[in-house]
């Protein structure tokens, strides 16, 4: 399956049992920066749910029994094979997602091969635990197993960067899987799957089946052979997935949605907080789970920072993903950015102020991408905290900036959503810091900086941004099954 000319569409298939198997029906995929078709995705459903399972299942007892150092080796060789056509996966993953290929080169493809060199190294170095009591002459010991078959369902924001995340940490600890990717950004997990024989990956262990996600996505929830269910996504998504799944008591973790605040006091390093601040607005096209979208600022600096904020802003390139000068790239798709959109005009109405970006500023765009789904980045003043702006994930390159008085408003108001993922904090008040750092709802908060990350902290949100956490210990916990242990001698 590789493209026979230049015109001709890329065709993926799905990869069940270490083939690729083609589907009975497909769905068309977009280039988000021309709007043109370019690829057919498998629409899968029950029946190569059924199959990839099958596979999965039939090559567990075999993988499981590995050990650790034969799988950490496997997962080192995967990493080495995409690192080495890093390129190739970016130029892909930017084409299918829009995303810049800066960002691709930089940010995804990379992390993709660190999950597995992460997961790679952690899973050597677990220990389990061990207790005595003398007087009942027993010793308590934990030992962990890998549980069987994950359904792994990942979002199109960070394709291969989310996918392998889950991929890595489950084959580390022995289970096999079903992965199922976004119908929107399917190529790069489709270009990983050419890769897994060579890595020594053995058939059946890494499944993708390609499809929606009411379709492919649902059979693998429902499958009753599958007992774990790692998801990425929206919230109501994860609340769909966490009915269809209850007739099975399903062991769930769900990555979910965020309306991230930032809280700048009067206090902060503004040469600092102002390009980060910018960076974690509008990153890949403001279309990351951990991305700021309301930005809380002291009144004593609130002019200074909504200027100096909207002059950087200016600063960040719309246009061609595929150059590499470009900062932002084209936004997911057609609906999405109509989505986006909208929130811009219903701030507007609501009588905030549109201080650069949408509807304001021009938007210049080379011939070949007219008709791409491109976007300005958005700043927003004076929104009223109970607007659907100050509410709702957006998803995409909009932010809104308002002033506040005091700490203890601001962590009230800072609360004041329904969601939990992540928070910043400027301040060079060491003391503050802390104190505001504890009182947030937010299962990550970064302070004076944004997206510093080390892989062997949990990873998750609180609220409605999901339920479990992933990283080194998190991850081989939700991977493995746990059992005691008791010895009496
Ligand atoms: P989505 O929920 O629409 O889709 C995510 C995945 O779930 C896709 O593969 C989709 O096909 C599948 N899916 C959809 N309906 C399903 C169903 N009924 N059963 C099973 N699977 C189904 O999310 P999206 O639009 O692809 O991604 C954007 C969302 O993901 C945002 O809300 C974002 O915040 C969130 N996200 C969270 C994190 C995190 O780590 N917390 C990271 C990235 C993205």
């Amino acid at each position: 399956p590789t493209m026979a000319h230049s015109k001709a569409l890329l065709v993926l298939e799905n990869f069940i049992g270490g083939k690729f198997v083609p589907c009975s029906s497909y769905i068309d995929s977009y280039n988000p920066s021309t709007g043109d078709v370019y690829c057919r995705v498998p629409d899968s459903g029950k029946e190569e749910v059924e199959a990839a399972v099958k596979a999965a299942k039939d090559a567990f007892p075999i993988w499981s029994s590995k050990s650790p150092l034969e799988r950490s080796q496997i997962l080192n060789k995967l990493a080495d094979l995409i690192e080495h056509d890093l390129e190739a996966f970016a130029q892909a993953e930017s084409k299918d997602q829009g995303k810049t290929i800066t960002f691709a080169r930089t940010v995804d493809i990379p992390r993709a091969v660190h999950n597995f060199r992460f997961f790679a190294s952690s899973i050597l170095h677990h220990v389990t635990e061990c207790t005595e009591m003398p007087t009942m002459g027993c010793l308590h010991y934990t030992s962990r197993a890998p549980v069987g078959v994950a359904g792994l369902i990942s979002p199109w924001n960070l394709p291969l960067y989310l996918l392998t995340w889950k991929i890595a940490p489950a084959i580390a600890c022995g289970n096999t899987v079903v992965a199922k990717p976004s119908e929107m950004t399917s190529v790069t997990a489709w270009m990983m799957c050419k890769l897994l024989e060579k890595a020594g990956v053995p058939p059946g262990v890494v499944n993708v089946v390609f499809g929606t996600g009411a379709k492919a996505g649902e059979a693998l929830v429902c499958h009753p052979d599958v007992p774990l269910i790692s998801f990425t996504g929206s919230t109501l998504t994860a609340q769909r997935i966490t009915e269809k799944s209850a007739p099975h008591c399903k062991r769930l973790s769900l990555e979910l949605g965020g309306k991230n605040p930032a809280i700048i006091f009067d206090d902060a390093d503004l040469s600092q907080c102002i390009p980060t601040t910018v960076r974690s607005s509008f990153a890949n096209q403001g279309e990351i789970c951990l991305c700021t979208s309301r930005i809380f600022v002291q009144r004593g600096i609130y002019s200074e920072f909504l200027k100096r904020f909207v002059e950087e802003a200016k600063k960040w390139k719309t246009g061609n993903p595929s150059d590499p000068t470009i900062n932002v790239g084209a936004l997911i798709s057609k609906e999405h950015l109509e989505k986006v959109r909208n929130y811009v005009k219903k701030a507007q109405a609501e009588g905030a102020r549109v201080l650069c970006g949408e509807g304001v500023d021009p938007l210049a765009l080379p011939p070949g991408n007219q008709k791409g789904y491109f976007m300005l980045p958005t700043v927003i003043a004076e929104v009223k905290d109970e607007s659907c702006c100050m509410q709702e994930e957006i998803f995409g390159p909009v932010t809104c900036v308002v002033a506040f008085d005091t700490e203890e408003e601001v962590i009230k108001r800072a609360n004041g959503v329904k969601y939990g993922l992540a928070a910043t904090v400027w301040s060079g008040n060491v003391g503050r810091v802390h104190r505001v750092a504890h009182k947030l709802q937010s299962g990550l908060v970064w302070t004076n900086c944004w997206l510093v990350r080390d892989l062997n902290l949990p990873f998750g949100g609180m609220k409605a941004s999901g339920i479990g956490r992933e990283g080194a210990k998190d991850s081989y916990e939700f991977f493995t099954e746990v059992k005691t242990i008791t010895i009496k001698h």
